[in-house]
């Protein structure tokens, strides 16, 4: 075993410990009442997971894709939630890391891998989800400022995080569209309100808000990269390693429906026999292993690729795809194994069908994701 091998096995190690002691026993409770849960910040702190992806030139882990979607995993195998604390935190931190100059490297980065500054990225909009270049918030040149104007929704930590990628358009009059926006790294302050938080069918106790702009000022010094005009670029470039992060997630959940199925199957009794010994559910389980184990495979080619710096948007977004489809449909599946009991707050199963269809949803729904997957295709053949 290599050294980033036994390394991995450490952080796993630990990330299991930490999800059986912390995680699970407070999942139900704050799923239900909707409640943050404020602890497991500072324990994430501890962990480092507010930098698991950040070089550790600017004091992250400096992990690679593939443990860090280990991570993710072993996390939204129990509860998919709190991943979020982080996860579009480490996607701002890295539009930064790759896109950001030095300055903004150095000021932001040691902040992000600690936690003192903490939050997401703003890209939807009422009127813009997957049409992001219809975006409307403004951000007007004021002298050595920008003032910036309109809504993002949707947010996630927008609520409690104190830091934000926002994309703007600089300049709502050229075309192609994108040649008109940019993207802002904004501390919370005076002009950058939550307007309200969201109420969800799943994904709860983490917070999504709606944000409302209005005449914030930020310095010209924070848009990523120093020039205008490359906000969308800076931003689709750091979906690769979003998609893997979903991917991820779905690959846990498909995993963690699995095993509580199995569990439950193992232990209820109809006519006189465990309900996994009826043909019917078994045929049930064994899809939903192959499922969660392709999920897995599908993840990894990904996050290897991505690693090795080979391209790997086809292979990211099959990931993302395939491994949400399947925390869908094993939650569903699991909801069958349960029966009646599926259906009450009592099972967290009821959770994992709450929760996994936002899967299909963010960095790209599947609808889009099958267009990008296919036009990858193409290109690739031509
Ligand atoms: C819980 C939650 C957390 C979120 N967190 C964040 C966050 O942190 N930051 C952020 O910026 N956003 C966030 N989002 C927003 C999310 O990214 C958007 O909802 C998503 O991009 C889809 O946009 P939309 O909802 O406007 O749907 P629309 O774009 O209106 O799409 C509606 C439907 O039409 C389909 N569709 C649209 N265009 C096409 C097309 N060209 N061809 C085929 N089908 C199409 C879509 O696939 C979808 O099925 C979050 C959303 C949720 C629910």
């Amino acid at each position: 075993m290599n050294h980033d091998e036994s390394l991995e096995l450490q952080i796993l190690a630990t990330i299991d410990k930490w999800v059986e002691q912390e995680l699970r026993p407070i999942a139900k409770e704050h799923d239900q009442a909707d409640e943050y849960p404020s602890d497991l910040v500072e324990q994430m702190k501890a962990l480092g997971l507010f930098g698991a992806t950040i070089s550790e030139t600017y004091g992250g882990l400096g992990l690679s894709a593939s443990t860090y979607a280990k991570i993710v995993s072993r996390i939204c195998e129990v509860w998919m939630a709190p991943s979020g604390i982080f996860n579009s935190h480490l996607i701002m931190a890295n539009c930064v890391e790759r896109a950001g100059t030095d300055a903004q490297k150095e000021y932001f980065l040691p902040k992000f891998a600690t936690g003192e500054l903490r939050g997401g990225i703003g890209l939807t909009e009422p009127d813009a989800g997957s049409d992001l270049q219809s975006l409307r918030l403004a951000a007007k040149k004021d002298g050595n400022d920008y003032l910036l104007n309109g809504t993002k929704t949707w947010i996630s930590n927008g609520i409690h995080g104190n830091c934000l990628a926002v994309l703007t358009k600089t300049d709502p009059t050229v075309s192609p569209a994108h040649r008109g926006m940019s993207l802002f790294i904004c501390e919370k302050g005076e002009g950058f309100t939550v307007g309200k938080k969201l109420k969800k069918l799943g994904y709860r106790a983490i917070d999504s808000a709606e944000l409302i702009f209005d005449n914030f000022r930020v310095s010209a010094d924070n848009l990523v990269g120093g020039e205008e005009g490359r906000g969308f670029q800076q931003v689709a470039g750091g979906l690769e390693l979003g998609r893997i992060n979903i991917a991820a997630r779905g690959a846990g959940m498909a995993k963690g429906a699995t095993t509580m199925a199995l569990n439950y199957a193992m232990e209820r009794k109809t006519f006189g026999k465990t309900i996994a010994e009826h043909q019917a559910i078994q045929l049930k389980l064994a899809e939903m292993s192959t499922r969660a184990a392709a999920a897995e495979l599908l993840v990894h080619q990904a996050a290897s690729k991505f690693d090795r710096q080979e391209r790997c948007d086809l292979e990211a977004g099959q990931a993302k795809f395939f491994a949400s489809e399947a925390a869908v449909q094993n939650s569903l599946d699991a909801m069958r194994v349960f029966g009646g009991y599926s259906y009450s707050p009592d099972y967290e199963i009821e959770r994992f069908y709450r929760d996994a269809p936002l899967l299909c949803i963010g960095e790209g729904t599947n609808e889009i994701q099958r267009m990008i997957i296919a036009k990858q295709m193409v290109a690739r053949a031509g």
